[in-house]
């Protein structure tokens, strides 16, 4: 911390958060109703939940369940991954978007991104095609749509079955249709920092009555009922195992949050859009920063403000902008590190140095910005300043 310069502007004493939830009296009140309903699992709340979400997509089927990751895995065991399969994923991402791969011994096949979007790049894709491939997994990366109709075009030339991590995705669009309804399957998380939040949650959507069948089997213990119609009042004690399933389902608390969240997605929307756009009006004439993309035909949720430096214009790289926004109270974050420089995927793939050339050279110089509903005006000023101040201190 000593290397770094004093600020101007400050509030390291009241630092700001990098990705706090939205939590009013209606959410809490949603959750403190089903703790006192004496139902607070799997039940009513998590059916409305899926039903609404549904609707509100246009999707045959939502599967509420745990996490994005529990989803993305029954998506994987939904299509009968096998051991000997490839799926194409990018190493920009979440390790959870390749780890449900290994799960099934499957093998994740990095490929590298597209420098505007940062999501797959259609070209390296198309080249990481081979026999073995089964599927694409099509990550939408901070919350902008990745090209999904070149990815469809060649899943459809190769018969691949397209999954969408859409982890980031809710409720963004490509072309005027909601992400999550632009592959075979795709999962939303509903995790704490994530653009709606149940704490931790995920859903699962399809239009395949196949899919979600396996899927929703699969998701508790591969029982033939859910526990709500076992333990309902007009339930039946008596259930079927048809394979041995996981533990995947969501709690009524967690649903009811859900619901109160799905509520207010498009207001906190809008306001993270206006967060976006103070920020990248305020950015694009500095020759030093490059805000991130926003297609005419992608409705970003804004999950993420991607801010991309030019090192060329700085005297500082892009770890020394990080630390000197902390000094100045800033919560900041990197998504991501790119999967093939971690231990593991190296170690297992033998992944070297200078791979991936686009993806590394991005990941050098972006770092993520404070975006959430909560942000007031003065808190996107602080961040506008501390960022100019910094560039003005460093700029080459
Ligand atoms: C957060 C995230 C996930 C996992 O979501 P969980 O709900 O925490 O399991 C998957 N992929 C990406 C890209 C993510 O950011």
């Amino acid at each position: 911390m000593t290397t770094t310069s004093r600020p101007a502007v400050s509030r390291a004493d009241n630092p700001l958060a990098f990705a706090p939830p939205e939590i009013d009296e209606e959410d809490v009140e949603a959750v403190v109703e089903v703790l006192r309903s004496g139902w607070i699992t799997t039940g009513p709340r998590t059916q409305e939940f899926e039903r609404r979400m549904a609707e509100r997509v246009g999707v045959r089927h939502a599967l509420a369940v745990n996490s994005a990751t529990a989803a993305l895995h029954l998506a994987l065991d939904a299509i009968g991954l096998r051991p000997e399969d490839e799926v194409i994923v990018p190493t920009l991402t979440f390790t959870a978007s390749a780890e449900v791969v290994r799960y099934f011994d499957a093998t994740p096949v990095l490929v590298d991104v597209d420098p505007v979007t940062l999501c797959l790049d259609p070209e390296a894709v198309a080249a990481a095609i081979t026999p073995r491939t089964r599927a694409i997994m099509a990550v939408h990366l901070g919350g902008h749509a990745a090209p999904m109709d070149e990815l469809r075009e060649l899943a459809g030339r190769h018969g691949l079955v397209v999954i969408e991590d859409a982890a980031h995705g809710f409720p963004g669009a490509y072309r005027g249709r909601p992400i999550g309804t632009l592959g075979d399957l795709a999962a939303y998380s509903f995790y704490a920092t994530k653009t709606i939040t149940t704490a931790e949650g995920g859903m699962l959507l399809t239009d395949n009555d196949a899919y979600e069948d396996r899927a929703r089997v699969m998701c508790l213990h591969g029982m033939s009922r859910d526990s709500w119609n076992r333990y309902g009042a007009s339930g039946s004690w008596r259930y079927d195992v048809v394979a041995p399933g996981f533990k995947y389902n969501m709690t009524d608390m967690a649903a009811a949050l859900g619901l109160s969240q799905l509520a207010k997605a498009e207001r906190m929307l809008s306001r993270r859009m206006e967060v976006a756009r103070r920020y990248s009006a305020a950015f694009k004439s500095r020759p030093e920063l490059q805000p991130p993309a926003d297609l005419p035909h992608v409705q970003h949720s804004w999950h993420l403000y991607i801010l991309r430096l030019h090192p060329e214009n700085l005297r500082i790289g892009r770890d020394r902008f990080v630390e000197e926004l902390q000094t100045r109270g800033i919560g900041t974050s990197v998504h991501f590190i790119p999967l093939h420089t971690f231990t593991y995927y190296r170690q297992r793939y033998g992944f070297q140095d200078g791979m991936f050339p686009v993806a590394m050279a991005q990941f050098e110089r972006m770092l993520s910005l404070p975006i959430y509903s909560k942000m007031s005006d003065a808190d996107v000023d602080d961040v506008i300043d501390a960022v100019g101040d910094i560039v003005e201190r460093h700029r080459a």
